[in-house]
């Protein structure tokens, strides 16, 4: 599925040090590949990932996070980007506020229409649902069994062939009965035909609805697009509602729609119980498809927190091979403030190698910033300085024994001949990004 596929593009990225031109092209073409396998459209693909390559090449990386992790953040911004970035509630305005539904046979409007109901009617509202399906008797009794489920009233016409007029009374029933919101189910056909068209179009014109819906099923991949497409040709709808997001859907139809058609995705619906609606968020989704979210927040968290300043001046000393223990301590200091440091610790350079099988709790660098703050001044800015003699000092001083002070310096000596391997092949590749 995508996000494994992404997850694989991803992880050409995760030992480099730095984003450059030949592993972001490369990274970025996994992505449209995986992208267009979800049945993403061709041409949304392209666009998308060349955003993304933009994006990608123009950023400094922070010290603090790697390039595979901001390259998630990157792509997470984009999708949600496609996906129409913020979230658009539905407009329920008019007394009383009609919604029409519109779509194809099968697609979920009528299970819809009972959810939207429930919905609506947990925020106090009076709904009544409408069968305006005059094709299929079982219609009418699928959507009575769900109104009678969650207490909604269902208005009807069984005789009545005509939609138009069906939708018509069922709003001068809902001015009568007092009845808020009025929620018109129609009929759909198995593929898009002029006949449905017609209907649905002369249906919208008569009853003029604050909300148009169109509901498609999402595991119908690309025909989801072109049905989109087509709807939205003939009746202008206001929102979609992608449906059987709960199956095996690979995501294609949710980050398509929005940017072929230009209309929001305000709901997707996750299975057939009339709880399972939900409104559509598209950073949620977009996390959703990258399976990522705890990359994404930590990033996140990073970019927020992180003393870019800080950043800098410790890279200066990086890259000049002078990173010392006040630098370490200092960067300590940052990841603190960060919070959780069992998620954090991979982010200080040549740290989450040393510590990865380290069980991190908040007061796991507690030894550590004792051991260093034992040290005098010249030992911290000098750690070549140290022997055994100090070493021995500075375990009684900290309360350490002397095993922890020689594991720190022997962690610390690993981290600084990873920086000097990571300065020597940042010196020796062009035209890198790497680090402020
Ligand atoms: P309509 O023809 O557009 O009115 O579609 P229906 O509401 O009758 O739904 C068609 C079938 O899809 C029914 O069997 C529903 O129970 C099922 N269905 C609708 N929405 C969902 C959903 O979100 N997930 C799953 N798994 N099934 C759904
Ligand atoms: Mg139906």
């Amino acid at each position: 599925n995508l996000s494994t596929k992404l997850d694989r593009a991803f992880k050409t990225l995760k030992g480099q040090g730095s984003i450059t031109e030949i592993n972001v092209a490369s990274t970025v073409k996994e992505i449209r590949r995986a992208l267009v396998d979800a049945d993403v459209n061709y041409k949304v693909a392209k666009e998308v990932t060349d955003k993304i390559k933009d994006e990608a090449m123009g950023r400094e990386v922070l010290t603090a996070v790697s390039p595979g992790q901001l390259m998630v953040k990157i792509v997470y911004d984009e999708l949600t980007e496609l996906m129409g970035g913020e979230k658009q509630d539905i407009v329920i305005k008019g007394d009383p506020a009609v919604v029409l539904l519109s779509g194809l046979q099968g697609s979920g409007k009528t299970t819809f229409a009972g959810k939207l109901a429930s919905f609506i009617k947990k925020q106090n509202r009076t709904v009544l649902l409408v069968a305006a399906d005059v094709y299929r008797p079982a219609a009418i009794d699928q959507l009575k069994v769900l109104g009678e489920q969650i207490g909604v009233e269902v208005y009807s016409e069984v005789e009545n062939k005509n939609p138009v007029q069906i939708a018509q009374n069922a709003i001068q029933h809902a001015k009568q009965n007092n009845k808020k919101v009025v929620i018109i189910d129609t009929a759909g056909r198995l593929a898009v035909d002029e006949e449905m068209m017609r209907e649905i179009e002369q249906v919208k014109r008569a009853i003029n609805p604050s909300e148009t819906l169109f509901v498609v099923d999402s595991m119908t991949g690309q025909d989801a697009v072109n049905t989109a497409k087509s709807f939205n040709e003939r009746i202008n709808f206001d929102g979609v509602v992608l449906t059987k997001l709960d199956g095996d859907a690979r995501g294609g139809a949710a980050l398509s729609i929005r940017a072929v058609v230009e209309k929001p995705i305000k709901f997707i619906s996750t299975g057939e119980k009339m709880e399972a609606l939900d409104l559509f968020y598209p950073d949620r989704m977009a996390q959703r498809i990258l399976g990522m979210g705890d990359v994404i927040s930590l990033v996140e968290r990073a970019q927020q927190q992180f003393d870019e300043e800080e950043a800098k001046r410790i890279n200066q000393k990086i890259r000049k091979n002078q990173f010392n223990f006040d630098d370490f301590l200092s960067q300590l200091e940052q990841i603190k403030k960060m919070g959780n440091l069992k998620d954090l610790v991979g982010m200080i350079p040549g740290m989450g190698k040393a510590m990865k099988d380290v069980e991190i709790d908040d007061d796991a660098f507690k030894p550590i910033e004792a051991i260093i703050r034992s040290m005098t001044p010249q030992e911290r800015a000098n750690p070549d300085i140290m022997n055994g003699s100090r070493r021995k000092r500075i375990a009684a001083g900290s309360g350490q024994g002397i095993q922890q002070v020689n594991n720190l310096m022997k962690q610390f000596d690993e981290m600084r001949k990873m920086m000097r391997t990571m300065n020597k092949m940042s010196q020796s590749k062009g035209g890198m990004l790497q680090m402020a």
